[in-house]
């Protein structure tokens, strides 16, 4: 049990009216699930979960299609299915949680403040944290759509939960805008509920989404992608009545004279995901402007020593079963952390920093301590464009280390590469990784 800071007034108790742990999660979606019980089975025992949502398992209780769990189940699950394994093992092993629990602020020496009906508002103290509080959509007023704004108009996600969780249906007529997973997915959704999906409209020349998601929320629905295309005018005055979808050029700016009206009542927007930052970035974390998510070592380590980050809050996934073999490696290191078993000498050891090279957008982890844990290290990274029949390179140094063939990379589809340790000897300064089309 930590017995840290004794000055504090206490104010906060949960249900084991506890107030000091060796490690709070906050958030409780399947990246805090993994992260949770992987430090359990890693020697912690004294662990809170913080979670302001009314359940456990985040976005995916309202995922409700399959296509979950691949990787890590080799099975086919929905969201709430995936979930749930998770939720019953974290409940078989006993962690605490908290419910409609808010984390509203949180400083550097890891004391945590809380607001919940239950019981008001709460401090917590932690010997180590893990952030894990997921991303949320970029609505209408970040990409600045032209038109009027009458009701009708929303993301991708909320449309999903109000159609999967309240079972209310948002519109009959729907144009979506932007190619992302979960504008493709709501697409299909919306079709199978009975509403008429006119087209889907994206910006850029390449759908942002996975391919698999083009295929079966798409094309096997006979909705329109429509590359290079953006909505150039909404109108109506109390619903949405109708839209102007154009053509845009190479800067993605509207083509004049291509414009095609569409009569429709709904908007769904699928326009990006944004890392829930606010808490980590009040804390004084260093942040990565590329990822808008923390700079992490191998360990999924911020710049503060023992708060980790994993998950979406980190950088956005677009598989599951990616965000959980992340977390479970913060989980992991978490725990090494409190158990002093920890590998680190930071005031001794050096860094290797990751780069971003030609036609990546960033690489995490950004940093790799080198006095290295027996752990292969697995950096995830971006393509920024389409690449057919193309290699990624890992440089140490300027140094070719690793080539990895791809037929095709795609913006949406994030890439790894594992790093045996033994590549890292000697004294590399810098890796990067970039794409090669020799
Ligand atoms: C609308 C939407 C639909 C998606 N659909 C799919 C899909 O179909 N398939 C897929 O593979 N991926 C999908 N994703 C991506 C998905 O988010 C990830 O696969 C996965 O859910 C990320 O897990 P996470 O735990 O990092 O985040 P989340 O699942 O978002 O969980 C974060 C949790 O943190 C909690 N939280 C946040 N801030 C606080 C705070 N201050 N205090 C307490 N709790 C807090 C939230 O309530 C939430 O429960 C979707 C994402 C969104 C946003």
């Amino acid at each position: 049990m930590y017995d840290g800071p004794d000055s504090y007034i206490l104010t906060g108790r949960t249900k084991e009216n506890n107030s000091k742990y060796d490690l709070i999660v906050v958030g409780g979606g399947p990246a805090g699930l993994a992260a949770a019980i992987e430090a359990y089975q890693n020697g912690l025992q004294d662990i809170l979960v913080l979670e302001r949502d009314q359940e456990l398992g985040g976005i995916l209780q309202q995922c409700i299609h399959n296509g979950f769990g691949i990787h890590q189940f080799k099975e086919q699950l929905t969201g709430p299915q995936y979930a749930g394994r998770f939720i019953e093992e974290l409940e078989r092993i006993g962690i605490v949680y908290e419910l409609g629990t808010m984390v509203l602020h949180i400083t550097k020496d890891k004391r945590i403040q809380a607001v919940s009906k239950e019981y008001g508002y709460q401090t917590f103290y932690a010997k180590s944290i893990i952030l894990a509080m997921g991303c949320r959509e970029r609505p209408r007023g970040a990409i600045s759509i032209p038109g009027t704004r009458p009701s009708g108009i929303m993301t991708a996600g909320t449309a999903q939960r109000y159609i999967n969780i309240d079972g209310y249906m948002v519109g009959k007529r729907v144009i979506i805008l932007g190619s992302g997973d979960i504008g493709m997915i709501m697409a299909r959704r919306m079709t199978l509920e009975g509403a008429k999906v006119l087209a889907v409209a994206e910006i850029m020349p390449y759908s942002s989404g996975l391919n698999r998601n083009i295929v079966q929320c798409l094309h096997d629905f006979d909705i329109p992608l429509l590359l290079s295309h953006t909505i150039t005018d909404i109108r109506g005055k109390d619903r949405v009545e109708s839209v102007t979808i154009s053509e845009v050029d190479e800067n993605k700016q509207p083509v004049q004279g291509t414009g095609v009206d569409y009569d429709c009542d709904t908007i769904l927007l699928s326009v990006g995901l944004i890392p829930e930052n606010e808490l980590t970035r009040e804390m004084g974390v260093v942040m990565d402007p590329h990822t808008k998510g923390a700079k992490v070592n191998q360990w999924m380590e911020t710049s503060i020593e023992g708060v980790f980050a994993c998950g979406n809050v980190l950088h956005v996934h677009d598989l599951v079963d990616f965000v959980t073999e992340e977390s479970q490696r913060a989980g992991r290191n978490a725990a090494k952390y409190v158990l002093g078993e920890s590998m680190r000498k930071k005031t001794t050891s050096t860094h290797i920093v990751t780069e971003a090279g030609e036609g990546i957008g960033y690489v995490i982890p950004q940093m790799i301590v080198k006095e290295l844990s027996d752990e292969t290290i697995t950096l995830s990274m971006r393509p920024t464009g389409v690449y057919t029949d193309a290699e990624l390179l890992v440089k140490g140094d300027g140094k070719i280390i690793k080539t990895t063939k791809k037929s095709y990379m795609a913006p949406g589809e994030m890439e790894r590469i594992k790093i045996d340790r033994s590549m890292l000897c000697g004294d590399i300064g810098t890796l990067t990784v970039e794409v090669s089309k020799e």
